[in-house]
């Protein structure tokens, strides 16, 4: 693929970073990302990913959009309540960019459509707001052998992680299995400000391009955590992979 003369304009400020340039833009067009969950987190990541030319995004939400949602899942708007989240999704990311293919699936992903789901794609958000769909996204991925990376959002708090096959320790590695149902309050219970999303699942879409791209460091064997109101990131390094891991260990 060429880039047209559209194109070329569309991402004139890509081509001057050596790490995009041309071949890196023909990458993002050739590229395909799944986004699971089109809400808080979904929504900045699925938007930068089609402002940036990835030229094809999946996007998998079985809800409804709710006005509670518009504080921060900005794919969707007032004239949108009511419509399936992916149908108002797909529209919006058109309007950025005609050129981004968007495959839109209004399920909600359980074990037996995942491996289906995320089959033809190169990347994998997991953009899901329970931890259920957290670790089956990590087990589809392991199993399917694709990279993903995982985002986590409460209160002031949010955090991210990357799996690649082969490097470092899965989300299961880290986190085991699902806390007991009421352990962990909800974000509905507890509270998130959407801005929060919006940091978090723009470092989603970054660990996406730097995939894409073969570009930088990736957040593998790292959990990259974000206090907002004490405004600090962290990088804590995580242990190596667990060989007795129900997903990526040896049986
Ligand atoms: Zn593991």
């Amino acid at each position: 693929m060429e880039l047209s003369k559209e194109q070329a304009e569309r991402y004139q400020r890509h081509l001057p970073l050596h790490e995009i340039g041309i071949e890196g833009q023909k990458k993002m067009g050739n590229a395909k990302v799944c986004v699971i969950g089109a809400g808080g987190l979904g929504s900045p990541a699925a938007m930068y990913l089609a402002a940036a030319g990835v030229g094809t995004i999946g996007i998998a939400d079985a809800d409804q959009v709710e006005l509670s949602n518009l504080q921060r899942q900005i794919l969707h708007g007032m004239e949108d309540i009511g419509i399936p989240k992916v149908r108002s999704a797909k529209e919006t990311l058109q309007r950025l960019n005609p050129d981004t293919v968007v495959h839109t699936y209004p399920v909600f992903v359980d074990e037996d459509n995942i491996l289906e789901l995320i089959g033809p794609y190169d990347f994998v958000i997991d953009a899901a707001d329970n931890f259920h769909t957290k670790f089956l996204i990590n087990d589809a991925c392991v199993m399917a052998g694709k990279p993903f990376v995982h985002a986590g959002v409460i209160r002031f708090q949010g955090q991210l992680m990357t799996y690649v096959p082969g490097q470092g320790p899965c989300y299961r590695c880290i986190f085991k299995q699902p806390p007991q149902k009421g352990a962990v309050p909800s974000a509905k219970e507890a509270g998130i400000l959407g801005v929060v999303c919006g940091v978090i699942g723009s470092l989603q879409a970054m660990e996406a391009v730097k995939y894409i791209l073969g570009a930088g460091d990736l957040l593998t064997g790292k959990l990259l955590t974000y206090d907002a109101l004490g405004a600090r990131f962290r990088t804590i390094h995580l242990p190596e992979r667990t060989q007795d891991c129900g997903a990526c260990g040896k049986h």
